[in-house]
């Protein structure tokens, strides 16, 4: 349930050890689902509170806790009256008005205090009834059983709205002096499910700074004479704010600062892949929307395209949140993980198995994941090989130093002497077995690169290629890109595409290989596309002599380069 709630000490101040009472108030109840056409009103007072309701007839609900008859208590009945009468006024034209509540005062003919009097004329100059013949049931009972009256209502301009009007027994049960009034209407309220995405509109932020103020007076001179020209004052005060909104709109430049719908922004990719949606949708409706239409299974394979390329993407960003945490690790970084992991439905996991335990309770759950972070965040020295890890330290200095000191150039081949002994391959097995070493070296990531270098020396050294400096040298790069080792790369390569050509064609070729990561993959190791390109024995032999062959040669040719560059 939510409510609208108003106290007499709501206005009180209040000492700071001190808590509102919350006595001798007014309230209005109802439902979650009803929410969204609910709107609390300001008008009113500590006594008097109303809202308003969206439904199949706009309501305006005032409920009351009128003052108790007293001495003067008069000026101060009339006070709350004034303000339902305000209300009233405010709304009768557009809502349909139901006042309710204690109103301690009487309708029925057999009392006559100065409340009563005052009650029974306000409800007449309102036109306000109980839709039905008064009954004469008494809604409230001292408690002393020395008196009782009939002064809680429900009171309707419009007797049509009123289906039953119900005065309870007073129950056995029931505390209080009063006991309750009920009224079913005709009215029907709507239950909407708060949508879990409250997101709905972009917003913007108006850049007053930048604003043209010149045409802003303009605009809204060009409406001043309409509104001298009108009589009415609601329709005067509606065309100066629509004057006001508009001239805004027009010379105000204003930001994004939200999208409209989910916390999440489509990339540019993205959104190029809903906008065609939305374009086949369209296409799709107006011939008809068939479904055999021939639109309609485009629509289905570019929804399709969507949906994998947002996948993808929040892979990537899950990815990179993964290498974000083990480069960089922090608090807040984890915590977003955490955050990640939560609000996910499909990875909420209902048991967890700890230290051979099944855990179905998320507060144990929880417990157990709190414990596990605890335990891991203690250092553990008695668990850490320490004596390795120094011994592991002093070698790669003793490496390092080695390779610092060492004189002996690399044994390297020569492009001559290379393409002579590889006309006798089969009578020179060394070059054969260097060939292997080298492409093996690459398939294993065991070839140092650049890129490798830079990370073994803890990003001192540059990952640049040295051979062109135009981006980091992987294998990738080397194998597909480096355009100082082009020459050699497409005398080797066209022969190795040739044989894939001729076997399985351009078809399959253009969908297995059809970006560098695949075609470097294809030549460290044919083998992952056995299936794809039906690879068999013959193609397997030459696939793999010719890859042999262009990633030696282009391991000779960079060798060479950096050589006599003199680098390292
Ligand atoms: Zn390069």
């Amino acid at each position: 349930m939510e409510n609208h709630t108003r106290c007499s000490d709501t206005n009180d101040p209040i000492d700071s050890f001190k808590l509102p009472k919350g006595k001798a108030g007014v309230s209005i109840l109802w439902p979650n689902a009803w929410t969204n056409s609910i709107k609390k009103l300001k008008d009113g007072n500590e006594r008097v509170i109303a809202i308003l309701i969206t439904a199949s007839q706009e309501l305006c609900i005032i409920n009351a806790y009128m003052p108790t008859c007293n001495t003067d208590s008069q000026f101060e009945y009339t006070e709350c009256l004034d303000i339902i009468y305000d209300i009233i006024q405010k709304y009768q034209e557009t809502h349909k008005v139901i006042l309710c509540g204690d109103l301690n005062g009487t309708l029925l003919s057999t009392r006559s205090n100065k409340h009563d009097k005052m009650l029974k004329n306000f409800v007449a100059e309102m036109g306000l009834s109980t839709g039905q013949d008064i009954c004469e049931k008494h809604t409230f009972f001292h408690h002393a059983w020395s008196s009782s009256s009939q002064i809680d209502y429900i009171l309707v301009q419009d007797k049509k709205l009123v289906l039953n009007y119900t005065i309870d027994e007073k129950s056995s049960i029931n505390l209080s002096a009063h006991t309750s009034v009920r009224v079913i209407t005709t009215i029907d309220i709507p239950a909407k499910v708060k949508s879990a995405n409250k997101n709905r509109k972009a917003k913007y932020k108006l850049q007053w700074d930048q604003m043209d103020t010149n045409q802003y007076n303009r605009l809204i001179q060009q409406d001043i004479t309409a509104i001298v020209d009108e009589n009415n004052i609601n329709t005067q005060v509606d065309i100066l704010t629509n004057s006001l909104v508009r001239a805004g709109n027009i010379t105000i430049p204003t930001k994004l600062l939200q999208l409209k719908g989910p916390k999440w922004k489509a990339s540019p990719e993205v959104q190029i892949l809903i906008k065609s949606c939305r374009n086949i949708y369209k296409q799709w409706q107006e011939a008809g929307k068939q479904k055999e239409h021939p639109l309609a299974t485009t629509l289905k394979l570019e929804k399709r395209k969507l949906r994998s390329k947002v996948r993808m993407e929040q892979a990537v960003s899950r990815q990179s949140l993964y290498q974000q945490i083990m480069d960089n690790p922090n608090t807040q970084l984890f915590y977003r993980l955490i955050n990640r992991n939560r609000s996910s439905q499909q990875t909420s996991t209902n048991c967890l198995k700890i230290n051979g335990e099944l855990n179905f309770i998320p507060e144990d759950q929880r417990r157990s994941f709190a414990s596990y972070y605890e335990d891991l965040s203690v250092p553990k020295e008695e668990l850490f090989d320490n004596n390795y890890l120094n011994l592991c330290k002093i070698r790669q200095q003793l490496y390092e130093q080695a390779m610092d000191q060492s004189t002996v150039e690399p044994e390297l081949f020569t492009d001559t002497e290379e393409n002579s002994t590889c006309m006798e391959a089969k009578n020179q097995p060394r070059i054969e077995i260097r060939k292997s070493i080298v492409k093996s070296r690459m398939m294993t990531g065991t070839y140092i690169l650049q890129s490798d270098k830079h990370k073994f020396t803890h990003f001192s050294t540059e990952a640049t290629c040295q051979l062109c400096h135009t981006e980091s040298e992987d294998i990738v790069h080397m194998i597909t890109t480096c355009p100082v080792l082009s020459t050699i790369r497409e005398k080797y390569f066209i022969d190795i595409k040739k044989v894939i050509l001729d076997s399985c064609g351009p078809a399959k070729w253009n969908t297995y290989c059809n970006n560098k990561m695949e075609i470097t993959r294809l030549i460290l190791d044919w083998s992952n596309f056995k299936e794809s390109l039906s690879i068999g024995m013959e193609l397997a032999e030459k696939l793999e002599q010719k890859a042999r062959n262009l990633l030696f040669q282009l391991h000779i040719k960079r060798i060479e380069i950096l050589d006599a560059r003199n680098i390292k």
